[in-house]
């Protein structure tokens, strides 16, 4: 019962639970008293704490009850995240604000040479989406590696990006396209780096209040080559490694740009600039991508965990990189 109802990365990431337990919602916080009173018999929580639901229909009514309801709210996207740490109760909000109501929130764009992704846009429509194939297909190859149809059917790509989770996999994408993060509080609206949102794991450069409203990418060069290629235990599970590629090629073969990101790895989604830059008037030739393979995994961290001892999963991070790396090769040459 308990393992059907929850989440497996939740239950076997012990180093994540860890993380949320010394962290705000600690036990002895002023939720703490909601946690342990709705406790299941032998101490095992499955059934989230009791909070008041609001549906919201615009970003201005979604933000004046973040702000009413302070500290106690939390919005919620999918849920696919926030809903299994509630049952465990490591998240304990008295109010869920959700935003699937907010029409604005949705659908994907072209706004000059950028595409514009609302942030309630669910990772199925991010696989269905013709003009993402056209032009960043990459985020149809990550969305199919996120876990299982039934999650990506109602996971958004903003949930995906807000939640600071490190093995959330869209992060080091977003890192690897440059991407711009539409941010929308009651002081006003800003435009946040992908680069420079993520701080930690589950810490972000969302002030408390604020919403995501949109994600905006600017389209690669046509005839870019991509790859998104992440090693996991099995179907539906998050990366032990994951590297995300996109270069463009000159006619002669040489790279003339590269961008890496690399999943879960780190606290935070990692930019290999120095590994990319490396590549960059290079013809992808063994030493070259050996040296920066070594450049990537030297900006790895990770923690032993379920998925491998630390330094394997350093040593995945490479792998995973040389081979996103010939894939892009071979699809900017076709
Ligand atoms: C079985 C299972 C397997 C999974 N496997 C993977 C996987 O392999 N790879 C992967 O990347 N993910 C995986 N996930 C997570 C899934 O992709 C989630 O849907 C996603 O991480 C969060 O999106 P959500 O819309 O469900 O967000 P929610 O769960 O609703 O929210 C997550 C967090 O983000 C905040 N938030 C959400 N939207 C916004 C917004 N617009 N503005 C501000 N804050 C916001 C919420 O307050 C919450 O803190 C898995 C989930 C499950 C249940």
């Amino acid at each position: 019962m308990y393992e059907r109802l929850s989440s497996p990365r939740i239950l076997d990431d012990t180093r994540t639970l860890e993380r949320l337990k010394n962290s705000a919602l600690k036990p002895d916080s002023p939720r703490a008293d909601r946690r342990t009173a709705g406790a299941a018999p032998g101490g095992l929580t499955v059934i989230p704490g009791s909070f008041a639901y609001h549906r919201p229909t615009s970003v201005k009514d979604a933000l004046s009850l973040l702000a009413d309801l302070g500290d106690e709210a939390r919005a919620i996207a999918g849920g696919h995240s926030l809903i299994p740490m509630m049952k465990l109760r490591l998240a304990t909000p008295s109010h869920l604000v959700d935003l699937a109501g907010v029409a604005d929130l949705k659908g994907i764009r072209i706004e000059g040479a950028d595409i514009v992704i609302g942030a309630l846009t669910t990772q199925h429509e991010l696989v269905g989406s013709d003009l993402l194939m056209q032009k960043i297909p990459i985020l149809r190859e990550t969305s199919l590696l996120i876990a299982d149809p039934q999650v990506r059917y109602v996971g958004t790509l903003g949930g995906n990006v807000a939640n600071g989770d490190p093995g959330n996999d869209m992060p080091a994408v977003m890192l690897c396209l440059g991407a711009i993060y539409h941010v929308a509080g009651k002081r006003g609206d800003r435009r946040i780096a992908a680069r420079e949102f993520y701080q930690g794991a589950y810490f972000t450069a969302l002030e408390p209040g604020e919403i995501l409203t949109a994600i905006r990418i600017p389209i690669p060069a046509a005839g870019h080559g991509h790859a998104y290629q992440k090693l996991k235990r099995k179907i539906g599970d998050y990366a032990t490694a994951a590297a995300a590629v996109v270069l463009t090629l000159k006619d002669g073969g040489t790279v003339a740009s590269c961008s890496i990101g690399l999943t879960n790895v780190a606290e935070t989604p990692r930019w290999a600039e120095d590994a990319a830059n490396i590549l960059v008037g290079s013809r992808l030739d063994a030493a070259n991508v050996k040296r920066a393979v070594a450049a990537a995994e030297a900006i790895t961290s990770p923690a032993s965990d379920q998925r491998g001892p630390a330094q394997y999963r350093t040593k995945m991070a490479g792998v995973m990189l040389a081979r996103a790396l010939a894939r892009a090769q071979e699809r900017a040459r076709a």
